[in-house]
């Protein structure tokens, strides 16, 4: 991380867990043990229909809620999706966009881009996920595969807005798996978005921008991923549903900076 020039963010993605009864529960307990210090950002990404118990137990703490997909559309007949100003009014700040397991239901990168454009507009802060699967990365096409989603997933962003974006790499092989990418792993493929983001947007934005690591991040190896020059910070699927875990997380966060 490089708080000199960046945000460290540590956002939790919840998945399809908890209901907002176990959300209410959840928040009083994470309040209870919340560290005072302010060294990084923290999102709770949750179920749309815990949108509203977390946005009431979390009014009057620094913890940000965020969703977990939005439709690009701004209204009209896509049932059961959800718009950026229904986010926006029910309290989101953040949304994840293209997580892999959305990728597999479907969702293209055309969406993803869509997506990140309309939350942009919005004032929502997008998470946009990348990440190769095993086999990707087996056959030595990680960078390659990268740089596709990420220019794809920024295009017609413009200038003066990326910074608003969060992009986070999430080695498909690594989600839910148990299987962390080492440090060193994570490290060059942040460090090569990095650069993706350099020649598209220039040097100073992408200094600015944060990245973080996902997939299997948990309260052990939290401290040395987030110690990488390029990981800014986390996004956090399992250990994010244990409020013990995800505060150490949180704390591990807490690292001099370069
Ligand atoms: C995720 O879902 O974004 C994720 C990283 O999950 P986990 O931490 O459980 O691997």
């Amino acid at each position: 991380m490089n708080r000199k020039y960046r945000k460290t963010l540590i956002a939790g993605n919840w998945k399809m867990n908890k209901t907002p009864s176990e959300t209410k529960a959840f928040m009083t307990e994470l309040k209870g043990i919340l560290p005072k210090g302010r060294w990084c950002d923290i999102a709770l990404c949750v179920p749309s229909v815990c949108i509203p118990a977390a946005v009431r137990a979390l009014r009057d703490t620094r913890i940000a809620v965020g969703a977990e997909n939005v439709n690009a559309n701004a209204s009209g007949a896509y049932t059961g999706e959800l718009s950026t100003a229904m986010l926006l009014d029910a309290g989101c700040k953040y949304v994840i966009i293209g997580h892999s397991e959305r990728r597999a239901m479907g969702e293209t990168d055309a969406d993803v881009n869509a997506k990140t454009l309309a939350a942009l507009q919005a004032g929502l802060v997008p998470i946009v996920c990348c990440g190769e699967s095993l086999e990707q990365r087996e056959s030595g096409i990680t960078e390659e595969w990268i740089t596709m989603q990420i220019k794809l997933a920024l295009a017609n962003i413009p200038e003066e807005k990326i910074r608003k974006v969060v992009i986070a790499y999430e080695p498909i092989w690594a989600i839910g798996t148990g299987r962390t990418a080492t440090p060193e792993q994570a490290e060059e493929v942040c460090q090569h978005i990095r650069s993706v983001v350099r020649k598209l947007f220039g040097s100073k934005n992408a200094r600015a921008t944060t990245i973080l690591y996902g997939g299997s991040m948990n309260e052990k190896n939290a401290y040395e991923l987030l110690a990488q020059p390029d990981i800014d910070g986390g996004l956090i699927g399992g250990a994010s549903l244990v409020p013990e875990k995800f505060v150490k997380i949180i704390e591990d966060a807490n690292q001099p900076t370069a």
